[in-house]
This record gives structure tokens, C-alpha cells and sequence, in this order.
């Protein structure tokens, strides 16, 4: 089965083993946990190194995990991709692979705070420059722009105050200097944004979140509108080795089959989670992107299938009232990443963004008594039931 014969992302969702294993009729995708593979004889082995056709060596092809990266790819419409050990492997891939001594990016300034502070300590050592502004506002961007500007990087929604980031006008800000648009596409998902068709160049995925979605593996995806950049960048990923291990692929496979089902059940527990928190006393501030106090919420609905299942809030009682919420709450996992199965709960200023200073932190609008919920799959009665017990005691 060719992923272009189908026509939904649920049914390519479910069908993200395509063929399976022809030999023994497997219908789920092996796992080829092999760092080698047999050459039949010395003329093939020399065949195979000249043309770059079939499997060699783990770190450069494997099965399972061309699988995965076929299915990815076809999920956000590119025309190539590749899979990475971690989503920080993704992310330091782009820049090893597009950035050069004395060229400059511009990144969202609550961009996920390890693509930053990698950029901040350790490219800048080979002469890298950077701008982290915000980028939800696109003048920003317009007057960052320097003449060796060679990558804009946004995520969005961004972490973790959901801001967005206008695709499609970054998109004609990139091609009029010629550099890459690059998107991290980890909180929407493909289900609920595609990037590429909103003229990015570049689609990065943390997979550890929503894709895999049971908090069990990590991974990252990198995927390609134009496959000759795409090529280069695969060229530097296998030399660099920050490559997937086939059984992690395998796991990541298997939670793709019900991405849709998760992102759109999580998607309606937070719909009126949101509105359970907007009208609940403790609650100073609230950001969603379905709300109508979100103020981009025209923007999200524009490009955006949907608001996604990532809640973030202000408690009146600033860090001690999230103290509180963190330690008595039941259901939620204290706990950070998102997009599992499972709800979870965190204190940016103190866990995910400790790492940035507090300047940092408050450019980025990050308060001390900002608390990030990721809506999992649970009933949407208990989640309620359980966060208003943990709320009151915050009044
Ligand atoms: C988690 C995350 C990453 C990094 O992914 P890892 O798999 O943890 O390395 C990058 N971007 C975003 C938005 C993330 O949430």
C-alpha cells in the first residue's frame, strides 16, 4: 500500500505499518534489531556502499525505521524525513546542518528552552549569532533580520504560554532573504497543524510527545519540503550519529496508529477543562487557544485544526498556590514533557525553564505562578472533579 492512495490521516494513522513483512505476512512491522545486514556477495557489499540502495549498517538505513520515517513524512505532506534519537537530536541536527561560522538565526524567545540554550552556549562557540525575540509578533522578525539570516525557527504554539507564531507570513519573510523557515510542530501535531503546507520549509517533531504518546520512548523527526535540503541535512545526521534505534521506532510506530484518536480526545477533555479553570476563583489568568480571551485566538483558529490539549495558568496565589495544586492533585502526573496518554502537571519557572534566567524567563512570560497542564485521555469528570479539590484548597 502506498501512503499517497490514502486519502485521511486517521486511515494512515492505522495503516502506518503499510505492508508489514511480505516474507512472513507479519501485518505489524518488524523489528530489525540489527546493527548489520548480510551482503549476498562482494560485488553486491561494493554495490550497495556505491548507490546508497539497500541496507548496510543500522545507523545509516533499517527497516523499521524507514517505516516510521515514511509514515511521518507522509503525516505532514513533505517529501522527505528522517527520525532521530531524541527530539534534541533533531534540533541540534538543523543547526549543525544549516547554520555556518557568521550566519544568524532568529528563534522565538519560549522556544523550547534546550534549542535555545544550546544555541546561546555552545553554537556560539563556532561563531554562530542569534536573535530569541518574540516572534509571535511578526515586526519582531522584520526587524531582527540581518543580512547573514540564513534560519527563522518558531515553535508554535509555543511552550508554555501557547503564543503563535504566523506560519504562512514567516514563510514570505524567509523566501524574501532566502533563508529557512524551520517549525516545531511537537505541541500541535500533524493532526492539528502542517506546517509545510503553510509554506515552512523544515517540520520538526519532538516524538517523545504526542506522536509516540505514552511516554515510553523518545525520538525526533526532521521532514523535508525540498528533498535535496533534505539529503544534506540526512548526510550530516548520519555522520553525526544522533540516528533511532529500531526498537524505539518500533514503539513510536505503534503509538502513531492512534495519534488521531489521543490528540482529539485529549483536544476535548481541554476544551472544557479550559472553561471549568476560566470561571474557577483561584485562576488569575488562562491560556488556550480556544478562549476568547486568548489573544491570538483568530491566528491559532487560522492555521490550526483544532486548540490542541496543552493548558497553561496564572493562580492568583502566585507560586505557593501552585505548590499547593502540584501536591494534591490525584490524576495528574507530577511530571514534565506532554502529549501522553496520561494528564500531566509542571511548574515551568522551576522545572522546564529553570534553565533560563529569570530576565529570560520574564521577557518570555513565564511567572513564577504560571502551571502547565497537558490534558491526557482520561474521563473529563474525574480530571475536573480532581483539579477543583486541588484548586480550592488555593483559595
Ligand atoms: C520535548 C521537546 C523537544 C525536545 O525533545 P526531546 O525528545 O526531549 O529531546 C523539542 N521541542 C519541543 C516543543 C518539545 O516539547
Amino acid at each position: 500500500m502506498e501512503f499517497e492512495d490514502l486519502e485521511s490521516i486517521e486511515t494512515l494513522c492505522v495503516h502506518s505499518d503499510g505492508k508489514g513483512d511480505e516474507k512472513w505476512g507479519s501485518v505489524v512491522t518488524p523489528i530489525y534489531q540489527t546493527s548489520i545486514f548480510k551482503f549476498p556477495n562482494a560485488e553486491e557489499g561494493s554495490k550497495r556502499f556505491l548507490t546508497g540502495k539497500g541496507y548496510i549498517y543500522t545507523r545509516l538505513k533499517n527497516p523499521t525505521i524507514n517505516q516510521l520515517e515514511e509514515v511521518l513524512t507522509a503525516l505532514e505532506g513533505g517529501s522527505c524525513g528522517m527520525v532521530t534519537s531524541t527530539g534534541m537530536a533533531a534540533v541540534s541536527t538543523l543547526y549543525f546542518s544549516l547554520l555556518n561560522k557568521g550566519d544568524h538565526m532568529i528563534g522565538n524567545d519560549c522556544i523550547y528552552a534546550p534549542s535555545r540554550t544550546i544555541m546561546e552556549k555552545e553554537f556560539s562557540r563556532f561563531g554562530v549569532e542569534y536573535s530569541f525575540i518574540d516572534t509571535s509578533n511578526i515586526n519582531n522578525i522584520k526587524k531582527e533580520i540581518k543580512k547573514n539570516t540564513k534560519l527563522i525557527f518558531i515553535e508554535t504554539p509555543a511552550n508554555p504560554t501557547l503564543k503563535i507564531g504566523d506560519i504562512k507570513k514567516c514563510s514570505e519573510i524567509a523566501k524574501k532573504i532566502g533563508a529557512i523557515l524551520a517549525v516545531d510542530n511537537t505541541f500541535a501535531s500533524p493532526i492539528l497543524q502542517n506546517p509545510l503546507k503553510l509554506g515552512a520549509d523544515v517540520v520538526l517533531h519532538s516524538l517523545t510527545k504526542f506522536i509516540n504518546g505514552h511516554s515510553d520512548a523518545l525520538g525526533g523527526a526532521l521532514i523535508f519540503k525540498d528533498p535535496d535540503l533534505g539529503n544534506r541535512v540526512r548526510k550530516v545526521l548520519l555522520n553525526f550519529g544522533g540516528t533511532m534505534d529500531p526498537h524505539q521506532a518500533w514503539l513510536i510506530l505503534r503509538g502513531v496508529k492512534t495519534l488521531p484518536l489521543r490528540v482529539l480526545t485529549a483536544q476535548k477533555n481541554a476544551k472544557l477543562i479550559a472553561n471549568f479553570l476560566e470561571n474557577h476563583k483561584a485562576i488569575e489568568k488562562i491560556y488556550y487557544p480556544a478562549l476568547k480571551s486568548f489573544p491570538q485566538r483568530e491566528l491559532a483558529k487560522k492555521q490550526m485544526k483544532g486548540p490542541g490539549s496543552m493548558i497553561s495558568f496564572i493562580l492568583k496565589g502566585g507560586y505557593e498556590a501552585g505548590v499547593k495544586l502540584l501536591n494534591n492533585v490525584k490524576i495528574p502526573a507530577l511530571a514534565v514533557s506532554l502529549g501522553g496518554i496520561e494528564s500531566l502537571i509542571q511548574h515551568p519557572a522551576s522545572m522546564t525553564h529553570s534553565g533560563l534566567t529569570e530576565k529570560q524567563r520574564e521577557e518570555a512570560g513565564i511567572s513564577k505562578g504560571l502551571v502547565r497542564l497537558s490534558v491526557g485521555c482520561e474521563n473529563v469528570r474525574d480530571l475536573i472533579r480532581d483539579l477543583k479539590k486541588g484548586l480550592d484548597l488555593c483559595l
